[in-house]
Protein backbone atom coordinates (compact mmCIF):
# COMPACT_ATOMS: atom_id res chain seq x y z
CA UNK A 1 0.00 0.00 0.00
CA UNK A 2 1.64 3.80 -0.79
CA UNK A 3 1.69 5.98 2.08
CA UNK A 4 -0.24 8.93 2.04
CA UNK A 5 2.28 11.41 2.98
CA UNK A 6 0.11 14.53 2.89
CA UNK A 7 -2.15 16.20 5.66
CA UNK A 8 -5.11 18.90 5.90
CA UNK A 9 -6.68 17.78 2.51
CA UNK A 10 -10.35 17.84 2.12
CA UNK A 11 -12.13 15.71 -0.68
CA UNK A 12 -13.93 18.82 -2.40
CA UNK A 13 -16.88 17.23 -4.16
CA UNK A 14 -18.29 18.49 -7.69
CA UNK A 15 -21.29 19.51 -8.75
CA UNK A 16 -21.59 17.33 -11.49
CA UNK A 17 -22.29 13.86 -10.27
CA UNK A 18 -21.03 10.49 -11.97
CA UNK A 19 -24.40 9.73 -12.63
CA UNK A 20 -25.27 13.18 -14.52
CA UNK A 21 -22.22 12.50 -17.21
CA UNK A 22 -23.55 8.88 -17.57
CA UNK A 23 -26.67 9.99 -18.19
CA UNK A 24 -25.51 12.24 -21.08
CA UNK A 25 -23.10 9.67 -22.19
CA UNK A 26 -25.95 7.41 -22.57
CA UNK A 27 -23.79 4.39 -21.36
CA UNK A 28 -22.13 3.17 -17.85
CA UNK A 29 -18.26 4.40 -17.19
CA UNK A 30 -16.29 1.07 -15.71
CA UNK A 31 -13.09 -0.46 -16.52
CA UNK A 32 -11.76 -3.16 -18.30
CA UNK A 33 -9.15 -4.29 -17.14
CA UNK A 34 -7.12 -6.61 -19.94
CA UNK A 35 -3.94 -9.01 -17.94
CA UNK A 36 -1.79 -11.40 -19.53
CA UNK A 37 1.46 -12.21 -20.97
CA UNK A 38 3.24 -10.12 -23.26
CA UNK A 39 2.28 -10.71 -27.07
CA UNK A 40 -1.01 -12.82 -25.63
CA UNK A 41 -2.82 -9.99 -27.25
CA UNK A 42 -4.16 -7.09 -24.69
CA UNK A 43 -3.24 -3.91 -26.91
CA UNK A 44 -4.76 -5.58 -30.01
CA UNK A 45 -8.05 -6.39 -27.88
CA UNK A 46 -8.68 -3.18 -26.74
CA UNK A 47 -7.79 -1.32 -30.19
CA UNK A 48 -10.62 -3.86 -31.71
CA UNK A 49 -12.48 -3.60 -29.39
CA UNK A 50 -12.57 0.61 -28.46
CA UNK A 51 -13.22 0.90 -32.42
CA UNK A 52 -16.17 -0.84 -32.27
CA UNK A 53 -17.37 0.79 -28.84
CA UNK A 54 -16.91 4.16 -30.69
CA UNK A 55 -19.03 2.93 -33.62
CA UNK A 56 -21.95 2.40 -31.11
CA UNK A 57 -21.34 6.36 -29.68
CA UNK A 58 -19.28 4.80 -26.25
CA UNK A 59 -16.98 7.45 -25.09
CA UNK A 60 -13.83 5.71 -24.49
CA UNK A 61 -9.57 5.63 -23.43
CA UNK A 62 -7.56 2.85 -23.67
CA UNK A 63 -4.07 2.85 -21.27
CA UNK A 64 -1.09 1.04 -22.68
CA UNK A 65 1.43 -0.11 -21.33
CA UNK A 66 4.63 1.25 -23.36
CA UNK A 67 2.75 4.83 -23.39
CA UNK A 68 2.54 5.21 -19.67
CA UNK A 69 5.58 4.27 -18.92
CA UNK A 70 6.67 7.10 -21.49
CA UNK A 71 5.11 9.99 -19.38
CA UNK A 72 3.44 9.34 -15.77
CA UNK A 73 5.36 6.18 -14.37
CA UNK A 74 8.93 7.06 -16.17
CA UNK A 75 10.54 6.68 -13.23
CA UNK A 76 9.51 3.00 -12.51
CA UNK A 77 11.46 0.01 -13.79
CA UNK A 78 10.21 -3.48 -13.64
CA UNK A 79 11.72 -5.17 -10.25
CA UNK A 80 8.53 -5.95 -7.94
CA UNK A 81 8.12 -2.85 -5.92
CA UNK A 82 7.87 -0.82 -9.51
CA UNK A 83 5.38 -2.72 -10.54
CA UNK A 84 3.64 -2.63 -7.75
CA UNK A 85 3.52 1.42 -8.10
CA UNK A 86 2.88 1.45 -12.01
CA UNK A 87 -0.21 -0.59 -11.33
CA UNK A 88 -1.39 1.48 -8.66
CA UNK A 89 -0.93 5.00 -10.51
CA UNK A 90 -2.49 2.94 -13.47
CA UNK A 91 -5.44 1.71 -11.28
CA UNK A 92 -6.09 5.71 -9.96
CA UNK A 93 -6.15 6.87 -13.40
CA UNK A 94 -7.96 4.07 -14.79
CA UNK A 95 -10.17 4.95 -11.74
CA UNK A 96 -10.88 8.60 -12.40
CA UNK A 97 -11.51 7.79 -16.52
CA UNK A 98 -14.08 5.14 -14.66
CA UNK A 99 -15.82 8.16 -12.52
CA UNK A 100 -16.15 10.17 -15.54
CA UNK A 101 -18.00 8.04 -17.14
CA UNK A 102 -15.79 6.67 -19.81
CA UNK A 103 -15.09 2.69 -20.25
CA UNK A 104 -11.35 3.23 -19.46
CA UNK A 105 -9.45 -0.10 -21.23
CA UNK A 106 -6.43 -1.23 -19.61
CA UNK A 107 -3.63 -3.28 -21.32
CA UNK A 108 -1.00 -4.29 -19.07
CA UNK A 109 0.43 -7.53 -18.54
CA UNK A 110 -0.60 -6.84 -14.17
CA UNK A 111 1.22 -9.56 -13.41
CA UNK A 112 0.85 -9.68 -9.51
CA UNK A 113 -2.58 -11.02 -8.18
CA UNK A 114 -2.54 -9.15 -5.16
CA UNK A 115 -1.89 -5.76 -7.39
CA UNK A 116 -4.98 -6.10 -9.78
CA UNK A 117 -7.41 -7.02 -6.31
CA UNK A 118 -5.56 -3.56 -4.65
CA UNK A 119 -7.33 -1.93 -8.26
CA UNK A 120 -10.73 -3.62 -7.92
CA UNK A 121 -10.89 -2.39 -4.26
CA UNK A 122 -10.56 1.15 -4.50
CA UNK A 123 -12.89 1.04 -7.47
CA UNK A 124 -16.66 1.12 -7.29
CA UNK A 125 -18.53 -2.36 -7.14
CA UNK A 126 -19.18 -4.05 -10.61
CA UNK A 127 -17.01 -0.88 -12.13
CA UNK A 128 -13.88 -3.38 -12.75
CA UNK A 129 -14.10 -5.72 -14.84
CA UNK A 130 -11.06 -8.20 -15.19
CA UNK A 131 -10.49 -9.87 -18.11
CA UNK A 132 -7.60 -12.84 -18.65
CA UNK A 133 -6.41 -12.76 -21.98
CA UNK A 134 -5.42 -16.46 -21.89
CA UNK A 135 -2.14 -17.82 -23.82
CA UNK A 136 0.40 -20.17 -23.65
CA UNK A 137 4.14 -18.59 -23.21
CA UNK A 138 4.90 -20.62 -25.90
CA UNK A 139 2.22 -19.24 -28.20
CA UNK A 140 3.23 -15.79 -27.26
CA UNK A 141 6.80 -16.38 -28.03
CA UNK A 142 5.84 -17.70 -31.36
CA UNK A 143 4.65 -14.57 -32.06
CA UNK A 144 7.17 -12.28 -30.49
CA UNK A 145 5.83 -9.71 -31.62
CA UNK A 146 8.04 -6.89 -30.33
CA UNK A 147 10.85 -9.09 -30.24
CA UNK A 148 11.01 -9.54 -26.11
CA UNK A 149 11.10 -12.90 -26.11
CA UNK A 150 14.16 -13.56 -28.21
CA UNK A 151 16.03 -10.59 -26.06
CA UNK A 152 14.84 -12.28 -22.65
CA UNK A 153 15.84 -16.07 -23.40
CA UNK A 154 19.51 -14.35 -24.57
CA UNK A 155 19.30 -12.76 -20.73
CA UNK A 156 19.31 -9.21 -22.49
CA UNK A 157 15.88 -8.27 -20.69
CA UNK A 158 16.02 -9.10 -16.91
CA UNK A 159 12.74 -9.72 -14.84
CA UNK A 160 10.80 -10.30 -17.81
CA UNK A 161 7.45 -12.03 -17.11
CA UNK A 162 6.48 -15.61 -18.43
CA UNK A 163 10.10 -16.09 -18.90
CA UNK A 164 12.38 -14.57 -16.03
CA UNK A 165 9.91 -13.32 -13.92
CA UNK A 166 6.03 -14.43 -12.54
CA UNK A 167 2.88 -14.13 -13.86
CA UNK A 168 -0.29 -14.80 -11.47
CA UNK A 169 -3.23 -15.60 -13.47
CA UNK A 170 -6.40 -14.00 -12.17
CA UNK A 171 -8.54 -16.92 -10.03
CA UNK A 172 -11.98 -15.20 -10.80
CA UNK A 173 -11.46 -12.85 -14.00
CA UNK A 174 -14.47 -11.74 -15.20
CA UNK A 175 -14.04 -13.44 -18.38
CA UNK A 176 -11.53 -14.84 -19.91
CA UNK A 177 -10.47 -14.67 -23.39
CA UNK A 178 -8.21 -18.20 -25.15
CA UNK A 179 -6.62 -16.41 -27.69
CA UNK A 180 -4.64 -19.36 -28.96
CA UNK A 181 -7.96 -20.33 -30.01
CA UNK A 182 -10.20 -17.69 -30.89
CA UNK A 183 -9.73 -14.86 -33.41
CA UNK A 184 -9.65 -11.10 -32.19
CA UNK A 185 -13.36 -10.90 -33.57
CA UNK A 186 -14.50 -13.40 -31.15
CA UNK A 187 -12.75 -12.10 -28.40
CA UNK A 188 -14.43 -8.45 -28.85
CA UNK A 189 -17.76 -10.29 -28.88
CA UNK A 190 -17.68 -11.84 -25.35
CA UNK A 191 -16.47 -8.51 -24.62
CA UNK A 192 -19.17 -6.53 -25.51
CA UNK A 193 -21.33 -9.61 -24.29
CA UNK A 194 -20.29 -8.99 -21.12
CA UNK A 195 -20.66 -5.10 -20.93
CA UNK A 196 -24.07 -4.94 -21.85
CA UNK A 197 -24.52 -8.78 -19.54
CA UNK A 198 -23.30 -5.91 -17.02
CA UNK A 199 -25.29 -3.04 -18.08
CA UNK A 200 -22.68 -0.54 -19.13
CA UNK A 201 -23.98 -0.86 -22.78
CA UNK A 202 -27.54 -0.92 -23.42
CA UNK A 203 -28.06 -4.10 -25.90
CA UNK A 204 -28.42 -2.87 -29.45
P1 LIG B 1 0.09 -7.57 -25.71
O1 LIG B 1 -0.55 -6.20 -25.72
O2 LIG B 1 -0.65 -8.55 -24.85
O3 LIG B 1 1.56 -7.52 -25.42
P2 LIG B 1 -0.18 -7.40 -28.56
O4 LIG B 1 -1.63 -7.13 -28.80
O5 LIG B 1 0.78 -6.27 -28.64
O6 LIG B 1 -0.05 -8.18 -27.16
O7 LIG B 1 0.35 -8.52 -29.55
C1 LIG B 1 -0.38 -9.69 -29.83
C2 LIG B 1 0.02 -10.17 -31.21
O8 LIG B 1 -0.58 -11.43 -31.47
C3 LIG B 1 -0.44 -9.22 -32.32
O9 LIG B 1 0.53 -9.16 -33.33
C4 LIG B 1 -1.70 -9.93 -32.84
O10 LIG B 1 -1.97 -9.62 -34.19
C5 LIG B 1 -1.31 -11.38 -32.67
N1 LIG B 1 -2.43 -12.31 -32.54
C6 LIG B 1 -2.52 -13.49 -33.20
N2 LIG B 1 -3.65 -14.12 -32.88
C7 LIG B 1 -4.31 -13.35 -31.98
C8 LIG B 1 -5.55 -13.49 -31.30
N3 LIG B 1 -6.33 -14.55 -31.47
N4 LIG B 1 -5.93 -12.51 -30.45
C9 LIG B 1 -5.13 -11.42 -30.27
N5 LIG B 1 -3.94 -11.23 -30.89
C10 LIG B 1 -3.53 -12.18 -31.75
Amino acid sequence: MAEQKATNIVWHASAVTREDRERLAGHRGCCVWLTGLSGSGKSTIAVALEKRLWERGVRTFILDGDNIRHGLNKNLGFSPADRTENIRRIGEVAKLFTDSGVVALTAFISPYRADRDQVRAIMREGDFLEVFVECPVEVCEERDVKGLYQKARAGQIPEFTGVSAPYEAPLRAELVLATYRQDVEASVAQLLGLLEERGVLRRP
